[in-house]
């Protein structure tokens, strides 16, 4: 079965992560990559967080952020998309969940589970990671993820140890 062979535009969520070199800058160089794409519609853009790595010891903090986007690509073209980004922006894959510049995971599309081996959606450590759902909750706190839960409730319930707001200029962050 192929998906979106209508062209019909579905909801999707996009987590940006970053922490070698300027990572906010890194990240606002992803949002207007993912703008300029024709088929890819940013609705709303969360807080820019700083959030303690995650994997190897001894890595800068990360930005992190998540955005809300409507898209006519299929999942596993969005994916091609995200990736082609990241290699714009430098990342390298050497370590499993080392440093890089940029990381841009899709968290959510339309209503979809799938898992390949490309890509597992909802992403899998979603419900795991206050960097991903507290400014998921910023853009979509009504929404009900797949595990039947609202964002803005499992954004409540997570510890918010090691995550702080990031406060840059740069950043054009939609939420008030
Ligand atoms: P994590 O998945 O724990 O956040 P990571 O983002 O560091 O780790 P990467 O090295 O960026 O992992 O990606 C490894 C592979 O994960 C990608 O090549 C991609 O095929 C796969 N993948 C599976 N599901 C997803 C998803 N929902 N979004 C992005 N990549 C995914
Ligand atoms: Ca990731
Ligand atoms: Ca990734």
């Amino acid at each position: 079965m192929s998906i979106n062979t209508d062209a019909e535009s579905q909801f999707a969520a996009i987590g940006l992560g970053g922490n070698l070199g300027d990572a906010p800058k890194t990240l606002c160089f992803a949002l207007e990559q993912l703008a300029a794409h024709a088929q890819i519609h940013i609705i709303a853009i969360s807080h820019l967080y700083r959030s303690a790595a995650i994997g190897p010891e001894g890595q800068p903090d990360y930005a992190n952020a998540v955005i809300s986007i409507s898209t006519s690509l299929s999942p596993i073209a969005l994916l091609d998309a995200l990736q082609a980004i990241e290699l714009m922006a430098g990342r390298e894959r050497l370590l499993r969940w080392g440093a890089r510049t940029l990381d841009l995971d899709i968290l959510l599309y339309g209503e979809i589970a799938m898992q390949s081996e490309r890509l597992t959606i909802p992403h899998i450590e979603l419900y795991h990671r206050p960097f991903v759902l507290v400014p998921l909750a910023d853009i979509a706190a009504a929404r009900v993820l797949p595990n039947g839960h609202r964002a803005d409730e499992l954004a409540a319930s997570c510890s918010r140890d090691g995550l702080a707001l990031w406060p840059d200029l740069r950043w054009p962050s939609t939420v008030e």
